[in-house]
């Protein structure tokens, strides 16, 4: 049996915080250690903050978005535009997108992606509230902003066909050569749907 250096309640800390993702059990064990010697500065206020999260955080009703109330902040946000709904698979997506303040529009988180293999079919997804949401009179646009993997489009496909009955158009995000990328370096997939996007100069 390996050897453990400290009690059982800082290792329970390591195991839980090897079970983040990007954290490995070598991090895991940096970070508690880490935590243990700034105890007032970080472990007590960490501490906080995750019991206030776990205490406040809902998921929005409306749009799939974590908040700590439902409709969440952006839902209830009078600035925004109301006809764009802007769909994207995780709230890290969301966060994505809003870091990049290229949208003003509303949200629609679905929750994954429809897998067949996994088991994951259209009434495990936030789908059925997207088609509602699109029906709305003010709703003028539905941006699928998915990921550009098999799943993804698959599923992008998918709400196409059931977003047909609505009075929207369903715009998906352009494929193509990344900022900064070199041709060189891309693979054929991305190229071919470069040259597929290409747009008159
Ligand atoms: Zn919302």
């Amino acid at each position: 049996m390996a050897r453990v250096a400290a009690g059982p309640e800082i290792e329970r800390l390591i195991q839980l915080l090897a079970r983040l993702p990007g954290l490995g059990p070598r991090s895991a064990r940096r970070a508690a250690l880490h935590l243990v010697k700034k105890k007032e500065q970080l472990l007590g206020p960490l501490a906080s903050a995750l019991a206030e999260t776990r205490d406040t955080i809902v998921t929005c009703d409306n749009c799939g978005n974590i908040d700590t109330m439902s409709a969440c902040t952006l839902c209830r946000d009078p600035a925004r535009d109301r006809s764009l709904i802007c769909v994207v698979e995780e709230v890290g997506d969301l966060w994505a997108l809003e870091r990049a303040a290229v949208l003003n529009g509303l949200y629609h988180v679905l929750g994954g992606t429809l897998s067949p293999l996994d088991g994951v079919g259209p009434e495990d997804l936030f789908i059925a509230r997207l088609v509602e949401r699109a029906g709305a009179p003010e709703v003028t646009e539905i941006l699928l902003a998915l990921n550009a993997t098999v799943e993804g489009q698959s599923t992008a496909h998918y709400l196409t066909d059931h977003l047909s009955g609505c009075n929207v158009v369903v715009s998906r995000l352009a494929h193509g050569v990344p900022i900064g990328g070199e041709l060189d370096y891309l693979d054929e997939g991305t190229l071919a749907a470069a040259v597929k996007a290409r747009k008159v100069m």
